[in-house]
This record gives C-alpha cells, structure tokens and sequence, in this order.
C-alpha cells in the first residue's frame, strides 16, 4: 500500500477519498486554488499544496503543477476525483511518466470510452448491445439527415465529446433535424472543442440504469445496478440501488454486458457502464442498450457501497497499489436499498439555476451518511459546481430506505443561499417515485408539481417574525413588562402582509397579521408556535429568514432603503442571470439583431445557458468577452436605446 496520495480534486469528492486513505492508514495531501484555501478538503488533509488561481484552469486542471506537487510532497500516487483531469488520457501519461501511479485505469482504456462514437463501435464487436443509431464519421448534414430517417422519429443527436448532458439534441420530426443538428454542433464546439455527433434512436420512457463494475486490468467483477432515472436536463438528481422493478435475469444479462465492456479494454479500477433502458416495455433481458462508460469513480458510487458493504474508494487505493481484486464475482451480493439526492445551491423554479452565497448555517441529520466538502461559514463560490451534499440512505427495504430519505432531508438545514432541499423532498413524496415506476422524463412532466411553492402558513410567518427580532435572546425576566400594556412592532417581509410582534415575557411573544394572532416562545433552540404542527427551527442571518424542515421556506426582510431598479432601462441591458464564465459572445457593436437573437453564452458549472435579445434592436456596446468570469446581474450587452 501507498504511505501517501495526492489527491488532485477538491469539495466532497476530496473529502471522501480523504477519509478511506486515512482509515488504510495511507497519508493524504490537498491541492488547492487560491479561494479555497481554507476549505474542508485543506482541512482534513495531512497536507496541502497552493497551485494557483481560482478558474479551473489556473489550478485544478493544471495537471504539470499537480504532478510537481505530487514529487515534492513524496506521494507516490494521484487520485483524481470526478471531473477536472480524471478522465484525461494526457494527464495520465504524464503521472506515469513522472514515475508516480494514477489511480485509476489507463490512458489507453480511457482513450478508447472517451468519444462515444468509437466507444459504442467497440462496445458493439465486444458483444455489448448498443442503442441503435448511426456513429460513422460522415458528418454531412445530409449524411445525417438520411441516418435520422432509417434510425425513425424520435431520434437523439450527441456530441462524440458530449459529457454533462451537452450537446445533445432531441429531435422529434424531420424538419426539425437541420437546426437541432446546428445548435448541437455548435454547443458541441464551444463546450468540447469537438463539433462530431452521433445520432442514435430516442427510447420512449427510457430509463437510465448503470452497472458499477471493478477491475484489476485483467479480471473484472460488476457491483450490480444503480438507477438514475431521476434527472433534470440530463442531469442526475436522485439515485438508488439495486433499480426497482429489476430481475435477476435482466441483471446478470446487464452485469455480463458490463463486465464483458471492462474486459475489452483491460480495465482497472472502478468504473461505471451506463445502458438505457426502455421502461415502455418493462425490465427484459434484451431491453438494454450502451450509452457510455464513464472510466472514473462516479458521483453516485455511495449508494452501491451502502448495498454492498464495501468501500470503493479503498479498492481503488488496493488495485492501484498492485493487488488482485478483493472479493470475486460470487462473493458479492446486494444487501437492501439505497438512497443518493444531491443537495445544490441552485434556484429550481427559476429554471434549476446554479446559486452563490455564504453558507451562514449548515446542519445534517444524523439518520443519513453525508458527503460534503463545506461547512458553516464556507461560500458557495462562482467557481465550481454548487452541490453542497450528497445525502446517502439505506434500508432493509425500497420504502425504509426512501422513508429515511425523506427524514434525512427534513433535518437537513441550510441558510445563506437557495437550495434544491424542498424540491427533494417533494420529489421523495412523489406517487410514481414512491411506487418505483422512474423514467427519466419524471422531473420534467411533474416540475410544476414539484416546484409549487405554496403561500406560507401562518404559523411560518410567526416564526419568521419570531426569529426576526431575536426572540430566543429577548430573555430578560422584565422583557415585554410595560405600564402601558404589550407593545407592538411592525415587521416588514417581502411578499407578507404586514405584521405585528409583541414581546409578552421572557422569550414570549404574540404575532399579529390581520385578524389572527398565535402566540410564539423559544424553547432549547426551536420555535413553539401556536398551530405549527411541531416545533420549528430556523435562522435570520443577513437580511433573510430560513424555516428548516419538512418544507422549508425563505422570507426576505424588506430593506426600506431599497429603491426599485429601473425596468424600463432594464430592456436595453443583457445581464448575467448568474455568476458564471462568458463562453462565447456572437454579437458586435452596430448588429442588428432580432427579438430571440442569440448574444452570448454563459457558463457555470455544467450548465450553459444562452443569452437572447428581449427584443430586437441594435447592438450600442458589447460589455463581456469570452473568458471573462462575471458576476450576477453584471451587464453583458447593451442594445441601443429604442427611441
Ligand atoms: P455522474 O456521471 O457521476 O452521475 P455527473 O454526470 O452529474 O455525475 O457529473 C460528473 C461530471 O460532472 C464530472 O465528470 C465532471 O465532468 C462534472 N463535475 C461534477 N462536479 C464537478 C466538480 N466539482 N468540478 C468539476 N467538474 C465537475
Ligand atoms: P452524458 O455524457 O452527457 O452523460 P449520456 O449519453 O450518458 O450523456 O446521456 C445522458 C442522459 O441522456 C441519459 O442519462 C438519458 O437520460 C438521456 N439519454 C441518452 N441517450 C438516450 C436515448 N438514446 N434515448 C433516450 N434518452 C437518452
Ligand atoms: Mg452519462
């Protein structure tokens, strides 16, 4: 085994191989970017290097100034993490060539799974089935026009290069083909610098189901099935394990598939094998096709090891350091059900937009695992992908697991940004969720469902009240002792009727909005509040009120000195809707360009979002260049005035 290991990532994922080398008894050092310099992942580690600026590529992607790292520290081996290098043939190469191990497969193995026209190529001599489709090298519109009419509507287009859900184009009729097939190219080009598309058939009420398989470069064993058929743009949201619905003949079919796809390259270490599946027609053995291999330790990997009892993240640190594969195929076998959601700092109603801020609270359950890179007090940064935690539970049975699921994420608590807390747990109260019947088309048919946020209940306005003037501290035996009997005070929140407080003794309070009135006291950190169904929790930090819970909800307090913005000149400037990079501009100072028009693309992490022009008119100053990092609501592009 290793004495140490650099650890070339950052957030939980650092954190997490962190603690397994830690338990093998293996020391650990952290390479960090000028703004995470006090994160958790620095914290924990036995060691920590600086290299460089806070944009991924002045740091984390810098694989030279890891590797120098890596030398000076004397650790004799990189473990990637998931996303920045973990998947770059060049980067393994060089770790080698610098006489250190990389943990994970190889550069030939990644090579060969890196685009997913050769991947799906390979796959199909090895034996494994394929979604069918076309993945040649004929690029010509019309080339790939005429595929798209022998594959049959619906048909999916992606990007050879695609990873993240870019790049990829549903098109429903022929003459939709043309301008899907431009805009996938284009994003393509822009996010992969790889404008080459595949086109393959669209599987009605797909669902997505992927094998977990390990490998020792020789011999591989599969470590069954998660479903990830909870998504949002293609993006995963909720995972478990083993999928619900699954046989045991459609498993080993899978399993085999998998474990044939490692052996064709050779694999080593942990990977993941991701099929489609065609929900339409139930779990069959030949209802699965390949999508991609995904030749790293995946995000969702908690969930398998909470079926399985076995930390991947220590196979990975045995396999690399030479040893054969801990257990064989007939040793594993799936020990009740798992849970995985991903708890981001995102705004979902607004369309699942990536979020900033100072995480003024952060508490979990204790009834779950959860793996995260942040504490109280830690920022969300602009810079990196917003996920906060991942929340992992287990149980003997599908119901348990999801049941703990649901408390796990009624007791997590977080303050200082919006999250996607309620939308989980709405989705863990979902009918079809609940009953197993996934596809990955649930999120978007039931979002309104899921996003609704109802008016709050009074009882939530009285504890925001409460907790706006501090009742917890308003301790004093005199407090609320007046002459003239209770006194009054108005608070202002946005979106609220007004509403009155008054202090009726230590700790104690009466709060007031129309007609109705309800009496609130601090107990040991929560709220009593008449008519709440149990105790609340809660926090006021920096102008807004967070309820914790089942359903959490956020109130703003006014600021009286808030002046309104203009709206009017509002239409003439494109803002950054987010922090993010400016990817691309595609306008110049005195174009003319329609209402809808494209102007910019902006990019945080995983996600691209499109700037369009709010009406037509002419281009007065082009404000962002492409590389730029801008904050929210920094003007991008000004249209000249329309009078
Ligand atoms: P998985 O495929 O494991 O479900 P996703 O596809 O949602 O996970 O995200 C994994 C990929 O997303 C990574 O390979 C990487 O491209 C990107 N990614 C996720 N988190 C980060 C991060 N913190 N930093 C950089 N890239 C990330
Ligand atoms: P990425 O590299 O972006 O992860 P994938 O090929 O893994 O791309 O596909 C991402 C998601 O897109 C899948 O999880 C699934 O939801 C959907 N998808 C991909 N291929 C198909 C298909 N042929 N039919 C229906 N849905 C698909
Ligand atoms: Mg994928």
């Amino acid at each position: 085994m290793f004495d140490k290991i650099l650890i070339a990532n950052r957030g939980e994922i650092a954190c997490r191989i962190i603690r397994s080398a830690r338990a093998l008894g293996v020391k650990s050092v952290a390479v960090y970017s000028q703004v995470d310099k006090s994160a958790l992942h620095v914290a924990l580690a036995d060691q920590a290097v600086a290299i460089g600026g806070p944009a991924p590529r002045d740091s984390y992607l810098r694989g030279q100034a890891i590797i120098q790292a890596a030398l000076a520290t004397g650790a004799q081996a990189i473990h990637p993490g998931y996303g920045f290098l973990s998947e770059n043939p060049d980067f393994v190469a060089a770790v080698q060539d610098a006489g250190l191990v990389f943990i994970g497969p190889s550069e030939s193995a990644i090579r060969a799974m890196g685009l997913k026209d050769a991947a799906k190529a390979l796959m199909h001599d090895a034996g494994v089935p394929v979604v069918p489709g076309y993945h040649g090298a004929n690029q010509d519109p019309e080339h790939l026009a005429g595929a798209a009419d022998a594959i049959g509507y619906p048909v999916l287009i992606k990007a050879v290069a695609g990873g993240g859900g870019k790049g990829m184009r549903l098109v429903e009729r022929p003459e939709d083909f043309a301008e899907a097939l431009d805009s996938a190219k284009s994003e393509a080009a822009t996010a992969f610098g790889n404008d080459a598309v595949l086109v393959e058939k669209f599987i009605l009420k797909p669902r997505h189901i992927e094998m977990q398989i390990f490998g020792d470069g020789v011999e591989a064993v599969h470590l069954f099935e998660r479903d990830c058929s909870l998504q949002r743009r293609h993006q995963k949201v909720i995972e478990e394990a083993p999928a619900p619905g699954m046989t045991e003949e459609m498993r080993a079919a899978m399993g085999q598939a998998a474990v044939r796809a490692a052996q064709a390259i050779g694999y080593k270490g942990a990977g993941t094998v991701e099929f489609i599946v065609d929900g339409a027609r139930g779990l069959r053995p030949d209802g699965f096709w390949f999508m991609e291999m995904n030749t790293r330790l995946q995000v969702e990997h908690p969930v398998t090891e909470a079926i399985t009892g076995i930390d991947l993240v220590e196979w990975q640190l045995r396999v690399a350091a030479g040893e054969g594969l801990p257990l064989g195929q007939d040793a594993l076998s799936i020990s009740g059900h798992a849970f995985e959601a991903r708890l981001y700092a995102e705004d979902v109603p607004a369309g699942f937009l990536p979020a900033t801020g100072r995480l003024r609270h952060l508490r979990f359950s204790e009834g779950a695992r959860n793996d995260t890179g942040v504490r109280s007090g830690d920022e969300i940064s602009p810079w990196y992908d917003p996920m906060i935690a991942k929340v992992i539970t287990h149980g003997p049975t599908r119901a348990l697991a999801l049941k703990r699921l649901e408390a796990a994420l009624g007791g997590t608590e977080v303050a200082g940004t919006v999250t996607n807390l309620g939308f989980l747990s709405a989705l863990t109260r979902h009918a079809g969720f609940r009953a197993g019947d996934v596809d990955t088309g649930l999120i978007a048919r039931d979002l309104d469902m899921l996003c609704h946020q109802k008016a709050p209940e009074f009882w939530q306005v009285a504890a925001a009240a409460a907790l706006a003037i501090d009742l917890a501290h308003l301790t004093d035996p005199l407090a609320g002792f007046a002459q003239a009997g209770l006194i009054w005070q108005s608070v202002a929140l946005e979106d609220v009727a007004p509403l009155h407080i008054a202090v009726t003794g230590p700790a104690q309070a009466r709060v007031r909005l129309d007609d109705n009135e309800v009496s609130v006291s601090a107990e040991g950190g929560a709220l009593r509040v008449e008519g709440a169904p149990e105790l609340v929790r809660g926090i006021c930090a920096a102008g807004r009120i967070t309820l914790f819970g089942a359903m959490p909800c956020d109130f703003v307090l006014c600021d009286p000195l808030e002046r309104e913005n203009g709206a009017d000149a509002a239409s003439d400037l494109v803002l950054a809707p987010m922090p993010g990079l400016v990817k691309a501009v595609f306008v110049a100072v005195g174009d003319s360009v329609e209402i809808g028009a494209r102007l910019a693309i902006l990019e945080a992490m995983k996600m691209e979002h499109t700037l369009t022009a709010a009406r037509a008119g002419i281009i007065a100053e082009v404000l962002a260049q492409p590389g730029a990092q801008v904050e929210a609501g920094t003007a991008l592009v000004v249209l000249e005035d329309e009078a």
